[in-house]
């Protein structure tokens, strides 16, 4: 089955973006009323079930090994975020994740006033981020507080909330360290962070699943090799070449230009199974 979201992409994509956002900010609030949503994007409580970022899980329950107080929710809080990667490729990552808005915003911003892009085409293999993970996985066991400033999304969505609580010492260290990562993903090589070392983002595309929704190239002579679908990807893949499957985190942007070039005939379609 394979279909077209019809209209802007990309400007859904912002909608959903902004709205998770608003709703993060909200749940601060929920939160200190105890109430139904609690938590960030480390650890997210609905009713009884822990949402967990897998990264933050998985060292969290090596480190208690010995003493675990391990029970049926938390793990079905761990799998709930595995089982949408799984399905649904990295949408967490274009769709969700605060850091990567926050990126997107600011470069585009920069772009529009340097009247300039930058490119810069690289891939990594699966087994350089596995050795990369287990790497990672380790150094976050030994030093916990190393976990919680890796992960990006809960650092934002925690820093929303000390920023209502007033603790401007969190703020400005959390801010500091965000403007760090940034600048090494934005001058150094192109999304490097997002590609190959947030521990969410690389679990996320060692998790994904050959029939899970992705983008597909159509074998029927569409295609004109223009590769604007690849000067227009975020994370420098090249979908004119088909062969993005793995770090492409769905977000649609190529699908966005090349429908806009090629009216309804365009070579570039999402697909689900
Ligand atoms: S790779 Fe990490 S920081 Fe980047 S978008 Fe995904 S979760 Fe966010
Ligand atoms: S290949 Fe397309 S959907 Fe994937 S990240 Fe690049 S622009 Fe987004």
């Amino acid at each position: 089955m394979s279909f077209n979201i019809s209209g802007k992409i990309t400007l859904l994509r912002r909608l959903f973006q902004s709205l998770t956002l608003i709703v993060f900010i909200l749940i601060y609030y929920t939160s200190h009323k105890q109430s139904f949503i609690l938590g960030t994007f480390y650890s997210l409580k609905i009713g009884p079930i822990h949402i967990v970022d897998p990264y933050v899980y998985i060292t969290y329950i090596i480190r208690n090994f010995a003493n675990i107080d391990f029970y049926i929710w938390s793990f079905i809080g761990f799998m709930i975020p595995l089982f949408v990667g799984v399905l649904m490729g990295r949408v967490f990552c274009s769709w969700i994740c605060p850091y990567n808005f926050f990126y997107e915003c600011i470069v585009s911003f920069i772009e529009k006033i340097k009247k300039q892009r930058k490119f810069l085409f690289f891939s990594t293999s699966d087994k350089t981020r596995i050795v990369y993970l287990l790497v990672i996985i380790i150094i976050g066991t030994i030093f916990p507080v190393l976990t919680y400033l890796l992960i990006l999304p809960g650092l934002f969505s925690l820093l929303m909330h000390q920023i209502i609580l007033y603790f401007f010492t969190i703020v400005i260290f959390g801010v500091l360290w965000i403007l760090f990562i940034f600048t090494f993903d934005y001058f150094w090589k192109k999304r490097i962070w997002c590609k190959c070392l947030c521990p969410t983002g690389v679990i996320l595309s060692l998790i994904r699943f050959k029939r899970g929704l992705r983008i597909i190239k159509m074998e029927n002579g569409l295609c004109k090799g223009c590769a604007l679908c690849s000067f227009e990807c975020p994370l420098g893949l090249t979908p004119h070449k088909g062969d993005h499957y793995a770090e492409c985190y769905n977000c649609g942007k190529c699908v966005d230009i090349c429908k806009s070039l090629r009216k309804g005939n365009q070579p570039l379609k999402f697909k689900f199974l």
